[in-house]
């Protein structure tokens, strides 16, 4: 069964998810083309293909170089003028097709082990055209059918979430994440006035209002101002990013580029995290966790998230 690939209008324009990458012979989405930009393994002027058959349409990655990302801003393949496509590309000339099939978005928590690797250095003579025409594509790379979404930042499935939550499906939207398929209404946590003893058990996107601050030793403490709920009290979790864990991270200089512009606005951010709550067993006094060690498992906003997440239908969670 042929099916459409997805097309959205974005900020006015026909959103194209994938294209072909000649400088590394990849075909990729624009949240990858990003993570390798922010990874400083792809280049700002890199190439990107139209993936569509007999088309080498030139496309634009937009946002590639902003840091942030909200419900405007997020990256995203587009070309300049519709006449760029062959007339045979089913890219921009299948609308109106059949419905893309609805599969659940996947959070992988591991990378794979090469997933940040080097472009491989080109030396299949494939890649240079005997026509002058534009690099050919030396792998099968082409074609549409769609493909799950694969993420392996917690901040993509972040936008997906608010997404999801402006389109008011959150509870149809399916999600694989840690083996499991669920729905972003049910992965998504608010911490706040949850019963945090009997939560510790419940690994979660938990996600509330906090503050951010910078450490001595190169890494960043944050708190949360919302708490959870433990018998009488409230108790507020805390999360320490470490900065060995920092530089170890691919993705670093836009982590940093991100958590920096928050201290700077003053520290008020709001944080996801895809952890447990950790409560020690037999301390004096009850407090509350989450480790984050793979920093591809927490995402921080500015506080605007939470007008986004007001400006939606729903109810908090
Ligand atoms: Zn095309």
């Amino acid at each position: 069964m042929y099916i459409a690939p997805t097309i959205r209008e974005w900020n006015g324009y026909v959103a194209i998810d994938e294209a072909i990458t000649p400088e590394r012979d990849e075909r990729l989405s624009a949240e990858r083309a990003y993570e390798l930009y922010w990874a400083d393994l792809l280049g700002a002027d890199a190439t990107f293909l139209c993936v569509g058959q007999g088309c080498e349409a030139h496309l634009i990655c937009a946002c590639l170089e902003k840091p942030e990302q909200n419900l405007r801003i997020r990256p995203y393949f587009r070309s300049r003028r519709l006449e760029d496509h062959a007339a045979t590309c089913e890219v921009v000339h299948a609308r109106g097709g059949e419905k893309e099939e609805n599969k659940p978005d996947v959070f992988e928590a591991q990378r794979p082990a090469d997933h940040f690797r080097a472009a491989p250095s080109v030396t299949a003579p494939a890649s240079v055209s005997h026509d002058g025409l534009a690099p050919r594509r030396t792998s099968g790379v082409t074609g549409t059918a769609k493909r799950a979404s694969h993420y392996y930042r917690l901040s993509s499935l972040v936008q997906k979430f608010l997404e999801h939550r402006r389109d008011d499906d959150l509870d149809e939207a399916s999600v694989e994440i840690g083996g499991e398929t669920t729905t972003y209404a049910a992965l998504f946590r608010n911490v706040y006035r949850q019963k945090v003893a009997e939560l510790t058990g419940t690994r979660a996107v938990w996600w509330g209002k906090a503050s951010i601050r910078a450490t001595k030793e190169g890494g960043y403490f944050l708190t949360f101002s919302r708490p959870f709920r433990h018998d009488d009290t409230e108790l507020r979790p805390t999360i320490t990013l470490a900065a060995k864990d920092i530089e170890a991270y691919a993705v670093r200089r836009l982590l940093k580029a991100r958590l920096d512009k928050l201290i700077d606005e003053g520290g008020r951010c709001v944080v996801f995290a895809w952890a447990k709550p950790w409560m020690p067993t037999n301390a004096e006094s009850a407090f509350v966790r989450f480790y984050v060690n793979n920093l591809d498992h927490i995402d921080v906003r500015g506080t605007e998230v939470l007008d986004e997440l007001k400006n939606t239908s729903r109810v908090a969670r």
